[in-house]
């Protein structure tokens, strides 16, 4: 039996005869006004462009479900935790960060990795990266740091004078530049990368007794990654690597799992811990603080829609569930407000109203009204305020977070221990990384500062020594410095360093 045919509406369900041919006046004549279902047409073409995201802009998404695999009670009462394997539906979002929406996957950059949990406490958002910390930790800093990633503003090109002036004058953004010049800065594919809070946060249990905390969701598929001549190649030769080998794998029935590990402090730990646990360029080294396991997640269907679900997608540091709160964290402070904001520009102040943004396990009952395309009753003819007597939905006093304290002085205040921003990167270099990714790393960074002017060379590599002086030194040697000079800048002060190379 032949299939039944859909018949083309316009976007008002109005039948349409012909979609082919526009109407004219005769048959060579001008097309007329009156065609309303080309203007329709033209209009909705004319807008289809939505604000491109300041920054994750280029993404890839797929839906799936995290299970939990231990008991945390004793730590959070967030109740997506409830129980050893409870499933929660999730929405997954990787992207890259400084580029646009068409550019490479497989660009130099860090990764975005957002996880958005349909819990029946609301929607938590997960908002992290590949890498477990950041190059600033001052929020104050970040719209400038991110011109520096970009385009130049008279050339429109990447510019690596602009690139490594800002971050040579940063010296807190050295453990994350490490991070991001190995090969871990150039992951295979979305699928062979971990997702990291980054941040601190804080759980709490339903006693009020509250733990500081950092998420690792460590990819079951292995770390892989590409070297700088492969990630060059794939760049050119499929710039959507990483978007296609999530989509495919899904399709093929592989879908890609995360274990999620926490490092979990107790409020005595914290105390007298020997760095600030809320300075977001640090990690907190497994010996001290080891990971548990805890879940799982897993990605199992791929969107039916792009726009619909990974455009629209709209992923809030801010969106906490009862359980799980912020920390002083500064970066993480502002990135409450900027993601939230963001959305409102890019999607509007009802965003939270598109499908893949509602929070489908806990509907919204909220006095916030109006606005562009509230595409719901709009609380109908209930109560617009709070309080009132006419049975509007009432604050819950159990979903506050504990109070806690704080003091000291309002002020803006610097960081007081800078010595420390190079003993992790010098870890890394030393510890951790094999000789070939020190090879690799040095490669990396020398193909790429190579392009930046001389003194801008000399003040980043100046860096690295303080890291670790072999690091600086083969850096120095690769872009042909006079490691001396490297050396004696090492040794000035951040102050000096810069003036000393200001022209
Ligand atoms: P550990 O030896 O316990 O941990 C080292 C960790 O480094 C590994 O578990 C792995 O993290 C990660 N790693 C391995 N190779 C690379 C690489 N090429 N580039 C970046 N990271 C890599 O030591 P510590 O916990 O004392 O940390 C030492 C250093 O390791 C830190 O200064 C930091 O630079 C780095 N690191 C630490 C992490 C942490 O949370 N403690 C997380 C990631 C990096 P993973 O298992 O997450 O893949």
């Amino acid at each position: 039996m032949a299939k039944k045919k859909k018949n083309l509406t316009t976007a008002f369900g109005i039948p349409v005869g012909d979609d082919q041919n526009s109407q004219t006046a005769g048959d060579r004549g001008p097309v007329l006004m009156q065609d309303v279902h080309l203007l329709e047409k033209l209009a909705h073409f004319d807008r289809e462009r939505i604000p491109e995201r300041v920054v994750h802009a280029k993404g890839a998404g797929a839906g799936g479900y995290f299970e939990v695999t231990a008991d945390v009670t004793k730590y959070t009462k967030a109740k997506f935790f409830s129980d050893i394997g409870k499933r929660t539906e999730i929405f997954a979002r990787f992207s890259t960060v400084g580029g646009e929406k068409g550019s490479a996957d497989a660009a130099r950059d860090p990764r975005g990795f957002a996880v958005k949990f349909y819990t029946e406490e609301g929607n938590y958002d997960f908002v992290g990266n590949n890498t477990p910390v950041f190059f600033i930790r001052d929020p104050l800093k970040f719209p400038d740091f991110i011109h520096t990633q970009k385009r130049h503003p008279a050339t429109n090109l990447p510019d690596p004078d602009m690139f490594w002036d800002f971050l040579s004058l940063t010296p807190e953004s050295i453990h994350q530049v490490t991070i991001l010049f190995s090969d871990r800065g150039t992951p295979a594919t979305y699928r062979h990368m971990n997702g990291y809070s980054s941040h601190t946060f804080k759980w709490y249990n339903k006693k009020g007794e509250s733990f500081w905390v950092q998420y690792h969701f460590k990819t079951d598929q292995g770390i892989k990654n590409l070297t700088r001549e492969e990630a060059t190649r794939i760049s050119g030769e499929d710039p959507n690597n990483a978007t296609r080998d999530l989509y495919e794998a899904i399709e093929r029935g592989e879908y890609p799992s995360w274990t999620l590990e926490m490092q979990i402090m107790t409020q005595e730990q914290a105390k007298d811990y020997r760095f600030d646990i809320f300075d977001i360029t640090k990690v907190w080294p497994h010996g001290d603080v080891p990971p548990i396991k805890v879940g799982r997640l897993v990605l199992n269907r791929n969107p039916v829609n792009y726009f619909a679900e990974v455009e629209q997608a709209a992923f809030c540091p801010g969106n906490l569930v009862p359980g799980i709160a912020a920390s002083p964290d500064k970066m993480l402070q502002a990135r409450l407000f900027s993601y939230h904001d963001t959305h409102i520009h890019r999607l509007g102040p009802n965003y939270h109203l598109l499908p893949v943004n509602a929070p489908k396990n806990a509907p919204e009952s909220s006095y916030q009204r109006d606005g562009f395309m509230r595409t719901d009753v709009n609380g109908g003819g209930g109560p617009n305020y709070w309080p009132n007597s006419f049975g509007g939905p009432e604050p819950d006093p159990g979903a506050l977070e504990p109070p806690f304290e704080v003091s000291g002085h309002a002020a803006r205040h610097p960081y007081t221990h800078p010595n420390d921003d190079f003993v992790q990167a010098g870890d890394l270099y030393h510890k951790v990384m094999t000789d070939e990714d020190r090879d690799h790393l040095v490669g990396n960074i020398v193909d790429h500062l190579g392009g930046a002017q001389r003194r801008i060379q000399v003040r980043q590599t100046a860096l690295f020594h303080k890291a670790d002086p072999d690091y600086g030194r083969r850096v120095a040697e690769g872009l042909g410095l006079d490691v001396k000079e490297v050396e004696r800048l090492a040794e000035m002060s951040q102050e000096d360093r810069a003036e000393t190379t200001s022209q």
